[in-house]
C-alpha cells in the first residue's frame, strides 16, 4: 500500500495504491469484511493547520487502509520508529520510511458525534472541545445514502455552546460494502488527528461505553473482550494512537448504555442530542436504532415503550429469534424494566433472556478497570464524577462483566 496526502487551503487529499499483494476486499479490525470502492478520499479542515507531524498524517491515512494493506505501507513522509513499531507489533505490517523523531501533546478533544454515548463524555468533561466529524458527499461515488442528514446533525453540534470545530470529509465513500462507513472505526478520528498538532492534543476522547469496549459490542457478538484490538490501551489501536501522541481515552468505557443515557438526558446538552440520523425534525423513530434506544430510554424513564414498531415488522424481526443479540446487555436490562414489555416487539426476547432488575443491575453502575486505564493526566477526572454520578459495581458485578457470554443467557 502506498499512501499520499497532498494540501492547500484546509483541504487534505488522501489518495492510496494497491500492492501487487494488497485486495480491494479486507477485514476491518473487528473481522467484518469490507469492500472498497475507490482509492481516494478528502478532509476539510475548518482552518489550515500549518505542519503537521508525519505520524498524525500516517495515522489518519491508517485508519482508512489498514482493512487492504496485506504486508506493508510506504507513507509520502518518513514516519517516526515508535510509529513503525506500533504498526508492524500490532498489524504484522512492515510500515516506512522510517525516520525523525515522536510528537507528543498535551490537552484533550471529544470526537463528538452528537449521540447519548459521546453527550454523556461531554457531560462528565464540560470545558473540553468537541470535534466533529461530518459526512460529505464523494465527487466519484454515487450517493445512495441521501436520508443520512449529517448537515442537520453539523448545526445540532454547532448550538450546543461548546468550543467545537466540525471537519468534513467523504471517506466513508471508500467503502462500497457493507456500505458507506468508516474503514476502520478510527476513521471518525480523521480530522482530530490531522488537527492534534494545531489543537496541542495528547488524547482524543470517544464514547465507546461498556458493551463497545469490554462485552464485545457492535459485530463482536456477547463475550467479554479485555484485549479489544480496536480500543484497549494495549492493543493495535491503542499503541499506534500513544505511539502518534495521542492517547485513546474512553471516559464511559465502563459504564453501560443505560447509564450514558441517563447522564446525557441529564445534560444541558439533553436537546442536542441525536442518535438517528434520518430525517430533519428529530429521530424518525422507525428504524432499528430508534427503537434500540427507545428501549433503553423508556427503561430508564420506568415507563411504557413509546413505538409504532410492532413485532412483525423488518426492524423488528431480529428479536424473535434466540440470543444472542448484538447489545444483549441493554436488550436484557430494557426487557427487566419497561412495564407491559410483553405487548412489544421484545416480547419473546424478553422470554428468551427472563432477565430480572436484579440481574441486570450491574449495568447501573462503573466497571472500574475502565477508570485504571483512563491515562493518566485524565484519570482522576473520570474517578472523581463516576464516583459521585455513578458508583462503582461490587466485585460480584464485576464478575458479570468478566464472564459475559460463558454462562450462556441469563
Ligand atoms: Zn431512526
Amino acid at each position: 500500500m502506498r499512501v499520499a496526502w497532498t494540501a492547500g487551503d484546509g483541504l487534505r487529499h488522501l489518495v492510496f495504491r494497491l500492492d501487487a499483494e494488497d485486495g480491494i476486499t479486507g477485514p476491518c479490525t473487528d473481522g467484518q469484511p469490507l469492500r472498497m470502492a475507490t482509492n481516494s478520499c478528502r478532509v476539510e479542515l475548518p482552518y489550515e493547520p500549518g505542519e503537521i507531524h508525519p505520524d498524525l498524517l500516517a495515522l489518519a491515512a491508517w485508519t482508512v487502509v489498514a482493512p487492504w494493506t496485506r504486508r506493508r505501507v510506504v507513507f509520502d513522509r518518513p514516519v517516526s520508529p515508535e510509529f513503525a513499531a506500533a504498526i508492524g507489533e500490532g498489524w504484522g505490517i512492515e510500515a516506512g520510511p522510517v525516520g525523525g523523531s515522536p510528537r507528543s501533546g498535551h490537552g484533550l478533544a471529544i470526537s463528538y458525534s452528537g449521540g447519548a454515548d459521546s453527550a454523556a463524555v461531554a457531560a462528565m468533561l464540560p470545558d473540553v472541545p468537541f470535534v466533529h466529524f461530518q459526512r460529505v458527499p464523494h465527487p466519484r461515488v454515487p450517493n445512495r445514502w441521501a436520508h443520512y442528514r449529517s448537515d442537520a446533525l453539523a448545526r445540532l453540534v454547532g448550538r450546543t455552546g461548546r468550543e467545537s470545530v466540525t471537519v468534513r470529509s467523504d471517506l466513508e465513500f471508500v467503502l462500497a460494502e457493507p456500505r458507506p462507513g468508516y474503514p476502520e472505526h478510527h476513521a471518525v478520528a480523521a480530522g482530530a488527528l490531522l488537527l492534534a498538532d494545531e489543537l496541542d492534543l495528547g488524547g482524543i476522547a470517544f464514547g465507546y461505553e461498556l458493551g463497545s469496549r469490554w462485552l464485545g459490542g457492535g459485530r463482536y457478538l456477547h463475550r467479554y473482550t479485555p484485549d479489544n484490538p480496536m480500543w484497549a490501551p494495549h492493543g493495535a489501536w491503542g499503541r499506534a494512537f500513544a505511539a502518534a501522541g495521542v492517547r485513546i481515552v474512553l471516559p464511559v468505557g465502563g459504564v453501560s448504555e443505560a447509564v450514558t443515557m441517563r447522564l446525557a438526558l441529564g445534560s444541558p446538552l439533553r436537546e442536542h442530542v441525536r442518535w438517528c440520523l434520518r430525517g430533519t425534525g428529530g429521530p424518525c423513530g422507525t428504524c432499528g436504532k430508534c427503537l434500540y434506544k427507545e428501549l433503553i430510554r423508556a427503561a430508564i424513564e420506568r415507563r411504557p415503550l413509546r413505538t409504532p414498531i410492532t413485532a412483525d415488522r423488518g426492524v423488528a424481526r431480529k428479536w424473535q429469534r434466540p440470543p444472542p443479540y448484538g447489545g444483549q446487555e441493554m436488550i436484557e436490562y430494557g426487557c427487566a424494566r419497561v412495564p407491559g414489555i410483553e405487548g412489544t416487539a421484545f416480547a419473546k426476547a424478553a422470554a428468551f433472556l427472563g432477565a430480572t432488575e436484579e440481574s441486570t443491575a450491574w449495568l447501573d453502575r462503573c466497571y472500574p478497570p475502565a477508570v485504571e486505564e483512563v491515562p493518566e493526566p485524565w484519570r482522576e477526572r473520570v474517578r472523581a464524577f463516576m464516583a459521585a454520578e455513578v458508583g462503582f459495581m461490587s466485585e460480584d458485578e464485576a464478575r458479570r462483566v468478566e464472564t459475559w457470554g460463558l454462562r450462556g443467557p441469563s
